[in-house]
């Protein structure tokens, strides 16, 4: 990619989040993936380059020295700081503005700082020969917070039974977020148990919110809507992956051929979601047992007659095991972070510069990511504790928010030597993305929202007196 020559012809609009908005290139398997600000704030100019400027560098170093060594390297793409003409943007963003989502465009893409994040497309497979005439089909999860909390602080019983995204979905629901509530629940999916995380994924696909996205050759052609014809789109969504199961179609005699589709479909995300990453490893691998909490949520939709049939854990190196062991370093809850918080604002008030030293704003470094790792696990009533442990929380929900991108395509046709035809076979890759830092100052609305979210649930849930 010459920077000097860049054109917006060569680039389409590919998808956005809260955060950033993402073109892809037309030819390479290229994205780039520029912030957003609120559009009120783009009338200071000034101020939200800067702020850009500074922020895209944190990014990569945030995913390179901090979220990288936690989650595993074959896992994390970090990409690169990329210098963009401010005519190219400008163009840009103009281009795109047809494209985006009308819920999307409160926020307004930075034309200002000239400054972006490169990285692979993640929805294709770049060692995909075209041999075979299906694109890859790329499956993005967000599957949110996998673990009941444990911690000593919780004061809300039913936080221990019920997870936060179940309770979530009550708040959202009442505050028209969403019409419908989603059946998935995140503990299903990180159980281990091949039943359960086909519920979750099955629940996922009937309401996707913005917890699933698929893609095939790296177009979005399944996603949230926000009304009733989600129906129709899943047989939408089974037409287009019936040439990947060919197998499949004659097995129930035309009777329902499209469940057995989805069904198929499931299980290549289930083994991705289990596997060491890519498609080229075999065996058994360990399982590891990582929360020391109860491991179902009680707003599950999964029987619970059916919970009993073993305890799984996740195999130790797969995607699902790195997530969750990155989010359970939240193990004081936000209860028992938000007077950690306090001491550290404190004694800021008191030492101001002791802001950088502490590395509250970053750099995020080798030395930051020490702290993180190296933080005692008992309170001495020191700032150093304090500061740990809220590097730890922030940390934490950097895990809670990502996604997880699952792309494969089929392996050369129906190769001689390959006994088992019954079977599709799939070439995978797995990686994580969105792994931007949290910003320190949104712990007491983190706070705030907990209380809410926790209230609103009781009030919805039980019955009045
Ligand atoms: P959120 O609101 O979830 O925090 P965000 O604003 O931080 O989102 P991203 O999640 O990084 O933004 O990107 C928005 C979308 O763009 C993603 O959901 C994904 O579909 C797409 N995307 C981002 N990075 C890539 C990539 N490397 N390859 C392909 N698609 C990508
Ligand atoms: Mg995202
Ligand atoms: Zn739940
Ligand atoms: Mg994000």
């Amino acid at each position: 990619m010459e920077l000097d020559k860049m054109d917006e012809n060569d680039w389409k609009y590919h998808g956005e989040g809260n955060k950033s908005l993402v073109v892809s290139h037309l030819q390479h398997c290229r994205v780039l993936r520029l912030l957003k600000f609120p559009s009120e704030d783009s009338a200071h100019t000034r101020q939200t380059a800067e702020q850009a400027f500074r922020h895209i560098p944190n990014i990569v170093d945030y995913s390179k020295y901090v979220m990288k060594p936690l989650l595993g390297e074959k896992y994390v793409h970090s990409g690169e700081v990329v210098k963009l003409p401010l005519d190219f943007v400008r163009q840009l963003s103009l281009k795109v503005q047809q494209e985006r989502p009308e819920l999307r465009c409160d926020k307004v893409m930075d034309t200002f700082s000239g400054c972006g994040l490169c990285l692979p497309n993640l929805t294709q497979l770049p060692l995909h020969h075209l041999r075979d005439h299906r694109p890859p089909i790329c499956v993005e999860i967000k599957p949110k917070c996998g673990f009941l909390p444990f911690s000593r602080n919780i004061t809300k019983e039913c936080k221990r039974k019920v997870c936060r995204f179940c309770m979530h979905q009550h708040y959202k629901a009442t505050n028209g977020k969403w019409k419908r509530l989603s059946r998935y629940c995140p503990l299903d999916l990180f159980s281990g148990s091949k039943q359960r995380m086909y519920v979750a994924l099955k629940n996922l696909l009937e309401e996707p919110q913005n917890n699933l996205k698929i893609f095939k050759g790296g177009e979005l052609i399944f996603s949230c809507k926000d009304d009733a014809k989600q129906q129709l789109e899943l047989n939408d969504l089974i037409q287009h992956l019936r040439p990947y199961f060919p197998h499949s179609n004659g097995l129930y005699n035309g009777h329902q051929p499209g469940k057995a589709v989805l069904n198929e479909f499931i299980q290549v995300i289930c083994s991705a979601l289990l596997s060491g990453g890519d498609s080229n490893r075999s065996g058994e691998p360990r399982k590891v047992h990582l929360s020391e909490s109860k491991p179902h949520c009680e707003a599950s939709p999964f029987p619970r007659d059916l919970l009993r049939n073993g305890n799984h854990g996740l195999p130790k190196d797969s995607v699902l095991a790195k997530i969750l062991q990155v989010q359970m370093l939240d193990n004081l809850d936000i209860e028992g972070i938000y007077p950690l918080y306090k001491r550290v604002e404190q004694y800021l008030e008191e030492f101001p510069r002791e802001r950088n030293r502490l590395q509250i704003d970053g750099p995020y470094n080798e030395s930051f990511m020490d702290t993180v790792k190296n933080c005692p696990a008992e309170d001495d009533g020191s700032v150093e504790y304090a500061v740990g442990k809220v590097h730890q929380y922030r940390v934490a929900m950097t895990a809670k928010d990502c996604s997880i991108m699952i792309t494969f395509a089929p392996c050369e046709e129906n190769e001689e030597h390959q006994l088992n035809l019954e079977k599709p076979r799939f070439t995978y890759s797995v990686s994580i993305l969105d792994l931007d830092p949290k910003p320190y100052e949104g712990i007491p609305h983190q706070h705030k929202l907990d209380t809410k979210i926790v209230n609103y649930y009781l009030r919805s849930t039980q019955a009045p007196p």
